[in-house]
């Protein structure tokens, strides 16, 4: 596929972090770039003008990840702009650490809700237009911390792992029809969410990881921009670590 027949790429949560990297990365390839973001058009214009700034084309487009509404307006919008959804990237994420003793309802709701809740409702939404396209990579945000566990993140470990599930799943439903779904599972990357790591625990997490090092969000998004390429056409349901080699599975 040519650049100039790419069809958009959506990486929701994309004013920052991980999500600003993937759109970045993307913009690269030649996607048109949906910049989604929450709350801060400010920071979503500075993406989409960065992307202009190096030749790419993006839009920044507001829609919270948990609401059905905006969702299916984003992805309707979308297609009725570029013609063809090519990519979804689910990031939006967020954590609200707690031992479970003192967890509130209300911070487990809101890390399933966001997380979990979030990547069903845009995969749903973007799996019809995939399906009529009959061609379509969709690529959800895990973390090793749904692989392994965390103490203080019960709400965020079981949303994690449950989009392994759901990748899973998924895949084997959409297989047939040119689409594949898989999830990248960043270890430790220097983020927002890791800054907030105690010093003394930074250390420890440091002699785990066999590389040594803290990945960065660009380390992320090659990975997410190799599962989204045609090249990556074989690969459905798998589950790809940028950890460093903190997890290493069988
Ligand atoms: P981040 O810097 O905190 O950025 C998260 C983004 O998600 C923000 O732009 C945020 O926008 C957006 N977001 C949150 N709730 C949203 C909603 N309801 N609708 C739309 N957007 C929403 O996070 P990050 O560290 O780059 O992480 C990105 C993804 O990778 C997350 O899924 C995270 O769990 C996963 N991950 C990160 C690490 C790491 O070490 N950083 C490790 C493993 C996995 P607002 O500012 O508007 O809230």
């Amino acid at each position: 596929m040519s650049h100039e027949e790419r069809g958009a790429a959506i990486v929701t949560g994309a004013v920052r972090g991980i999500g600003r990297a993937t759109a970045l990365r993307l913009a690269r390839d030649g996607y048109p770039v949906v910049v989604n973001y929450r709350s801060d058009p400010a920071l979503a214009d500075e993406v989409v003008r960065e992307i202009e700034a190096h030749g790419g084309k993006a839009i920044a487009y507001q829609a919270d990840v948990t609401n059905a509404e905006q969702v299916g307006q984003m992805i309707l919008d979308v297609v009725n702009r570029f013609g063809r959804l090519d990519v979804l990237v689910n990031n939006a994420g967020i954590t609200r650490d707690m031992l479970i003793m003192r967890m509130r309802e209300e911070d487990w709701d809101a890390v399933i809700t966001t997380n979990l809740k979030g990547t069903f409702l845009c995969s749903r939404a973007a799996v019809r237009p995939m399906m009529r396209q009959r061609y379509g990579r969709i690529i959800n945000l895990s973390s090793v911390i749904g692989l392994v566990g965390n103490a203080g993140q019960t709400n965020y470990a079981a949303a994690k792992a449950g989009i392994i599930g759901f990748t899973k799943a998924l895949a084997r439903e959409v297989g047939s029809r040119g689409i594949t779904v898989n999830a990248v599972v960043p270890g430790f990357i220097e983020t927002r969410l890791t800054e907030a790591i105690p010093a003394e625990l930074q250390e420890q997490l440091l002699k785990q990881i066999p590389l040594g090092y803290y990945g960065t969000p660009e380390d992320v998004a090659e990975a997410i921009a190799f599962l989204a390429s045609p090249g990556a056409r074989y690969i459905t349901g798998a589950v790809l670590c940028v950890d460093g080699g903190l997890f290493m599975a069988a």
